[in-house]
């Protein structure tokens, strides 16, 4: 969808942009075996490719060591890649995720934040196999960190051992039967604030994105006080359309959005083919009224 905007210049609110004979197909959220998809960074960038994406958010779970393979991938396909992250932030004993989009990785103060996020998922990593161990299931934490092949470790990698145990038939099902609160192996999360995470954001330079609002099963009043704090903190963005989303998730998300002046964002959350009902590129349009992140001064200011 081509609108005009008081720039003069024709715009577009959605994922797929068409201006003369260029077409731009954003997807601003994925993730690689860097953190816990399943694509090396390089792969990933080629199916973005292959499936008509032209700008690419990598946004790893608290890390940034994709970005320098995807980089590289990018550049040979003439795709662009956006340096991201995805911080996960605890909010009011919730756990949040925040997007950092076109960020600077080599910030200082980015990275040192990012490395006490990987402490703790090391030390939650022990505990959740401790526990599990409790619960008659012995050497998961070893089997998590084979899985993750020396990359960050999370649930996912757990999860996707367990169900290779034969304790579960899917990785969602590991999920609501031993990962989640008041589960044998739930450890609650102790992640950077709301406040800490937008000021490393904000020092690499980046745009900070509520990653899938709907996800949070927060009542309508709490979402919007969290928005009020992530705005007064620095935060710019919903995540609208998210692979995680339904159509109504989308419609009341594009609401708050413009209700609460943010920018929208869209992004597939893809990690990998296993997942076949999130794929790359195949996002619905920004609901019209929505002003899209990448049309921002902030997105364009380096
Ligand atoms: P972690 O950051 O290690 O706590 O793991 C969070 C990740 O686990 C999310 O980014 C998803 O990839 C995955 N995840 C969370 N909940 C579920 C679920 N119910 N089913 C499948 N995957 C999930
Ligand atoms: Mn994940
Ligand atoms: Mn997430
Ligand atoms: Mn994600």
């Amino acid at each position: 969808m081509i609108s005009a905007n008081n720039t003069g210049l024709p715009h577009c609110n959605d994922g797929s942009c068409r201006i003369g004979r260029m077409t731009t197909q954003y997807d601003l959220h994925s993730h690689s075996i860097a953190s816990d998809g399943t694509l090396s960074p390089a792969e990933l960038v080629s199916a973005a490719h292959a499936a008509g994406v032209t700008v690419l958010a990598l946004t790893d779970h608290d890390t940034t060591e994709g970005l320098s393979g995807a980089q590289d991938r990018a550049r040979d396909l003439g795709l662009r890649l956006v340096p991201g992250v995805e911080i996960s932030v605890s909010w009011q004993s919730q756990t949040i995720h925040v997007l950092g989009l076109n960020i600077n990785p080599d910030c200082t103060e980015l990275q040192a934040g990012l490395s006490g996020l990987r402490e703790f998922r090391n030390w939650r990593a022990e505990e959740i196999g401790r526990r599990l161990a409790k619960a008659g299931i012995e050497g998961s934490h070893e089997g998590a960190l084979a899985l993750a092949k020396g990359s960050i470790v999370g649930r996912t990698h757990f999860a996707r051992f367990l169900v290779g145990q034969g304790h579960a038939r899917s990785v969602r099902e590991v999920f609501k039967r031993y990962l989640v609160n008041n589960r044998p192996g739930f450890v609650s999360g102790q992640w950077a604030s709301l406040e800490t995470a937008l000021d490393w954001i904000a020092r690499a330079g980046g745009v900070a994105v509520l990653a899938h609002p709907a996800r949070y099963r927060m009542t309508a009043s709490k979402l919007r006080r969290f928005i009020g704090e992530f705005r007064e903190c620095g935060g710019l963005g919903l995540e609208v359309v998210s692979g995680s989303h339904t159509k109504d998730n989308i419609s009341s998300m594009a609401a708050l959005c413009r209700n609460e002046k943010m920018l929208a964002s869209c992004g597939s959350d893809y990690h990998g083919p296993e997942n076949p009902w999130i794929q790359l590129g195949q996002l619905p349009e920004l609901p019209v009224g929505c002003t899209p992140v990448w049309q921002s001064e902030r997105w364009h200011a380096h």
